[in-house]
């Protein structure tokens, strides 16, 4: 049977760069898990749907990625034994591990919203979270003149939900500018009050959405999508509503955790199912051989890439400090949420778990939109990722 000293499953944002990070720390033995060939710089994908990048530009070939001297199988995990510490891959491997790390992110789930996948099929729903679709999303809604166009945030768990208002924001600043912004109907399903949750934040997005004429449908969720006649059926917080003659959905999937982590016992619940780790030490409350961080794990937080920063510097503390038997650090739930408010100018929402102002840059309000935030987010950012992050540098 293979063997591993640490095992990581998914070579994403959090599996690559805590691969990265423990092999700089001198951990010796470490393999990753990944089925797919290419990786995806995923906070791009916003920008190819607002026209600001390529997918080429958020894409490399999973090969250049892996950290050398980390194992790469290209496989994916099919059930983990958590008594055994072994996981099975779908290629009928069965590989062993003293420590196993979970970070294969979410799974649309596409039954919770009945019509969509038939929808993106037709192709007058995509979205800039489902990449086979992203870059449909921009031609598209570039090419609008006049009638209905509805955008939506994805309720949690999602992958940096807010950062979905991003093609909308961006695009109604392009309307705006081609004059045509006054024959769409633009409408936004929330599912929250809010935006946000962050009252700085909010009241900056409600300005933008007041602005640019955005209808919001709050408390609010697609039930389904009769994909034939391009009509949505909304729930919200003001009842039941079809909204008919839909020229194009911005509708993002529903979410959820693959089932193989409940299945195993790993889950705080059956559905959405993240792995059930102490969200400040990162370590699963069921094993103590086994940690989570990413996406799929539940640390009371929202989810992201930047959040991540901070995961995999605790993570490989922790997981080296267990070891000796010394105090763990905490993971203070660090997050971001980038939101682009026009075409240019964005705001980085920088929060902690308590929703409170954690700016990376000193005496920086995360709450004002800025130019040069906006520049960073496209520009610099993905060059930190490819050179730093993924390298284990930060
Ligand atoms: C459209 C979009 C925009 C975003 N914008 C931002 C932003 O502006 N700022 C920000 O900070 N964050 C942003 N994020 C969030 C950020 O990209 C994620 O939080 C981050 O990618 C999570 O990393 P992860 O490794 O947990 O999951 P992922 O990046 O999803 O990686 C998980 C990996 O595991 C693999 N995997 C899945 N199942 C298995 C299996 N069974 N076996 C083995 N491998 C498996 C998958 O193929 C995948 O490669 C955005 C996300 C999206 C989708």
């Amino acid at each position: 049977m293979e063997r591993h000293e640490v095992l990581i499953v998914g070579g994403g944002n959090a599996g690559i760069s805590l691969a990265a990070r423990l092999l700089r720390d001198g951990v010796r033995d470490v393999a990753v898990v990944a089925p797919q060939p290419v990786h995806r710089y995923k906070p791009l994908l916003n920008y190819v749907g607002a026209g600001e990048a390529t997918m080429a530009d958020l894409e490399r070939p999973m090969a250049d990625v892996v950290p050398d001297g980390c194992t790469w199988v290209r496989d994916a995990v099919e059930a983990v034994d958590p008594a055994a510490m072994t996981v099975r891959t779908r290629g009928g491997r069965t590989l062993h591990c003293a420590t196993l790390v979970l970070c294969p992110g979410l799974v649309e789930d596409w039954e919770a919203t009945p019509g969509l996948l038939q929808a993106y099929a037709d192709g007058w729903a995509a979205s800039t979270y489902v990449p086979g679709s992203t870059p449909q999303v921009w031609p598209r809604l570039s090419s609008l003149r006049e009638g209905s166009v509805v955008f939506t945030v994805p309720p949690e768990p999602a992958s940096c939900a807010p950062t979905a208002l991003k093609p909308l924001l961006m695009a109604c600043d392009h309307w705006r500018r081609s004059g045509v912004l006054p024959d769409l109907d633009v409408r936004l399903v929330l599912p929250a009050g809010t935006a946000t949750s962050l009252p700085e934040a909010d009241r900056v997005l409600e300005e933008a959405f007041d602005d640019y004429g955005v209808e919001v449908l709050r408390e609010a969720r697609i039930e389904r999508v009769d994909w034939d006649v391009h009509a949505l059926e909304v729930t919200s917080r003001t009842g039941r509503r079809v909204l008919e003659d839909v020229v194009f959905a911005h509708a993002v999937p529903h979410y959820r955790a693959p089932v193989w982590i409940a299945d195993a016992g790993l889950a705080v619940d059956a559905s959405p199912g993240l792995v059930d780790v102490d969200p400040q030490t990162l370590r699963s409350r069921r094993h103590e051989s086994i940690w989570a961080i990413g996406d799929a794990a539940d640390l009371a937080t929202r989810p992201s890439g930047g959040g991540l920063r901070k995961q995999v510097s605790v993570l490989s503390k922790n997981m080296s400090a267990a070891a000796k038997g010394k105090p763990m650090r905490h993971y203070d739930g660090y997050t971001v949420m980038p939101i682009t408010v026009s075409r240019r100018k964005l705001m980085l929402n920088e929060v902690d778990r308590d929703g409170a102002a954690s700016p990376s840059v000193p005496f920086v309000n995360p709450f004002k939109p800025h130019r040069w935030a906006w520049l960073f987010d496209r520009y610099g950012l993905p060059q930190v990722y490819w050179h730093r992050i993924l390298r284990g540098r930060v």
